[in-house]
């Protein structure tokens, strides 16, 4: 028995076989759930967001030949909207087409290496290990290694790697990551590693602890400008929430009637917001004006849904 037949044992066994992007051979519908898999979980992918997407755009080309507006429109709630955008712009740089291969898919805008390397693997078998977070996870802790090096890890994932099976081994390295080499609480007695594993006696060891930094939070006022039944709302042009529309926001002033407070958690910092209401003149050429239906049409961020659930 070697370690890799061991894992593939496993997975013939306790591997999430029935998971829609692996009953399918469509690389466009793997790409899109390893881009929406990035930061979010697997059951709120499948419940909320994996379907709806496909439903509204079933091609990489329907995803091309739209705007982005309506692409950021069907990935609202799912966040991390650069996602949305580098896919947008990737179905736009292969004309809807995409390469059959890693080197060429890690050119297309928002494709990294272990997303290309998935991808291959799963769509075209190309024989390539991935790296996501819980292949991280397991690799720092099979070789006991406390150092954080991403490109030395690399090499640890070729080694470990079954380069004759590369679509089982990187979907069961994917199941054991996420079910059996938990964060806090691995299952070291199930694992198919546990035999192998240098880090088993001390697994939470490895990687060493990361420093923990308090998010620095955000204080804001929200100023909901209405107009007869319409509200005044702008598409934001920096890079942090790009072209997701949004209400006046400012650092200090506040003006109006206080409506009630929202906290937002981001990546990078916590949004503490207190949100007014007025009627009052607004001139500003950066807002629209949109009635309830129409605003239902935009792309919001959280924050901004928080804000119309008050109104
Ligand atoms: S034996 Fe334990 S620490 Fe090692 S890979 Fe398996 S679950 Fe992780």
């Amino acid at each position: 028995m070697t370690p890799q037949i061991s894992l593939l044992y496993w997975y013939t066994q306790h591997g999430r076989h029935d998971l829609p992007w692996r009953t399918t051979n469509d690389p466009y519908h793997i790409y899109l759930s390893e881009i929406m898999l990035q930061q979010t979980q697997v059951k709120t992918v499948l419940e909320r967001f994996y379907f709806p997407f496909l439903e509204r755009f079933p091609t990489l080309a329907d995803v091309a030949t739209s705007e982005l507006d309506d692409v950021l429109k069907k990935w609202e709630g799912l966040g991390y909207y650069t996602r949305a955008r580098n896919l947008h712009n990737a179905a736009r740089q292969c004309n809807g087409v995409l390469p059959d291969n890693a080197h060429d898919l890690i050119q297309l805008s928002g494709i990294g290496r272990s997303t290309a390397h998935a991808i291959a693997a799963f769509a075209y078998r190309e024989a390539l290990p991935i790296l996501d977070a819980n292949v991280k996870r397991i690799l720092h802790r099979y070789f006991a290694l406390s150092e954080r090096n991403d490109k030395k890890l690399w090499d640890y994932a070729y080694k470990l790697f079954d380069p004759s099976h590369p679509y089982e081994y990187n979907q069961a390295m994917m199941d054991v990551g996420s079910l059996i080499c938990l964060p806090k609480k691995p299952l070291c007695e199930q694992c198919p590693f546990e035999q192998w594993c240098e880090g088993k006696v001390k697994p939470l060891s490895y990687p060493e602890a990361k420093k923990k930094t308090l998010k620095p939070i955000r204080k804001r006022s929200i100023i909901v400008h209405q107009r007869n039944k319409k509200y005044a709302l702008k598409q934001r042009n920096e890079k942090f929430l790009h072209r997701l529309w949004g209400f006046y926001e400012t650092e200090a002033v506040t003006y109006g009637e206080y409506i009630g407070h929202i906290t937002q958690h981001y990546s990078h910092f916590t949004l503490e917001a207190d949100v007014y209401i007025t009627r009052e003149t607004f001139e500003n050429e950066l807002f629209e004006w949109f009635d309830v239906e129409e605003i239902a049409q935009l792309s919001l961020s959280r924050a901004d849904h928080k804000v119309i659930e008050l109104l």
